[in-house]
């Protein structure tokens, strides 16, 4: 009768609530502790004496589809007609739920990478698709072979997550090549490219399937304006595709929401047009050279971090217990909340990992670190 399996809290409700019920610091969900910018703030009280509460355009406001083409061509140089190739969205989640279910129909299969993001295995399932879950290798970057292998004449979309979330991992060129020739063999392929912390790289810049030409045709790029500006609550994101794939998009969204909420959407277009986001991968560097730095002494060892605001740990020098007993035992014994990153994957088969958030303030960063080092 219903449609879903038995579903478990999302770890990261379950790590909050946790944090919160043990006054922990906590580095778990990811989400900034700081204040947004104060000049967002204005714009918020002086937007809001304006017109601007009733139904923006469906697709989203003219301003703010304008605002973000030239936002996507400052980044990677590619040219979006703002009325046909883009989707304002109730953040990253929506713009991933709105394209499963507008290409996936009963039977298809759905190449899922993990460790993966917990928001596409769902959505896959309620279109009564079928996702099939490929591990990445050791280092959490793309196996090609076993990627090609798990091909067969119903798989209908590859997603793709890039940055990475849990691991930090940046795509290399050769990984997007690979995938280009992937998406050329295979006729019937689509790329869901999910790349909401674009902005947050480090030493190399982020390779966006943006900038390769031979992706566009069948990709579909879904983007969070919570993460690069810093306001994760306001959930509003947009989506970049082809205008023959937008059309169907469309017409889910305009039945699963029809438009974004209003103000927000007001708000951001004039926001972006004083925003540089290239400052935001110096900006969280510094977090995370601080972070790590803080841990060097630590019995954790650290994983690369090329991206992202997560830092993954190993905490095999300090215990046997499983990634999610030893989260629980971290939160209740030291007053810190982390995410065990065996759930991001099918089998939650455990690595003895976990992963810290680090979008927050540097005195947050050091009182978590000078904890840590304690264990
Ligand atoms: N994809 C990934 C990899 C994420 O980490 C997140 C985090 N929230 C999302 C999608 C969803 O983004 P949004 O909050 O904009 O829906
Ligand atoms: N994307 C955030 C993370 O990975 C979580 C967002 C959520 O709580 N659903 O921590």
């Amino acid at each position: 009768m219903f449609k879903l399996p038995e579903i478990p809290t999302s770890i990261f409700s379950k790590m909050s609530k946790l944090s919160i019920e043990n006054e922990a610091l906590n580095l778990s969900q990811g989400f900034p502790d700081f204040d947004v910018s104060p000049q967002l703030i204005e714009l918020i009280a002086s937007v809001s004496k304006g017109n601007v509460h009733q139904y923006s355009p469906m697709p989203g406001l003219p301003d703010l589809l304008e605002e973000t083409s030239r936002l996507v061509h400052q980044s990677y140089g590619r040219v979006l007609n703002p009325q046909t190739e883009i989707l304002i969205t109730a953040g990253a989640t929506q713009g991933i739920f709105t394209t499963i279910q507008a290409l996936v129909s009963p039977g298809d299969e759905v190449l899922i990478l993990d460790p993966s993001y917990d928001c596409y295995g769902m959505p896959i399932v309620l279109s009564q698709g079928v996702p099939i879950r490929i591990p990445l290798n050791k280092v959490f970057l793309p196996d090609w072979e076993l990627i090609r292998a798990s091909i067969t004449d119903k798989t209908r979309l590859i997603i793709t997550n890039n940055p990475h979330n849990p691991s930090g991992r940046i795509w290399t060129h050769e990984d997007m090549e690979q995938l280009t020739l992937l998406l050329d063999e295979n006729k019937n392929l689509y790329h869901l490219s999910d790349e909401v912390y674009e902005h947050i790289t480090f030493d190399q810049p982020h390779l966006s399937a943006n900038l390769y030409l031979g992706l566009h045709e069948k990709t579909i790029i879904v983007s969070s304006f919570g993460k690069s500006f810093h306001i994760t609550g306001w959930k509003i994101g947009y989506v970049v595709a082809p205008k023959k794939i937008m059309n169907e998009l469309k017409k889910v969204h305009q039945y699963l929401v029809f438009t974004v909420n209003s103000l927000g959407q007001h708000v951001l277009s004039k926001y972006l047009k004083t925003q540089n986001v290239q400052e935001l991968g110096a900006f969280y560097k510094e977090k995370r050279d601080l972070f790590r730095s803080g841990l060097q002494n630590s019995k954790f060892n650290l994983l690369p971090c090329e991206g992202t605001y997560f830092q993954l740990a190993a905490y095999d020098q300090i215990s046997d217990e499983s990634d999610e007993v030893f989260c629980e035992n971290l939160v209740a014994e030291y007053k810190l909340a982390a995410i065990p990153i065996s759930v991001f994957s099918a089998h939650n088969e455990t690595q003895k990992i976990v992963r810290f958030c680090f979008a927050k303030e540097n005195k947050t960063l050091v009182k978590a670190t000078t904890l840590l080092c304690k264990i």
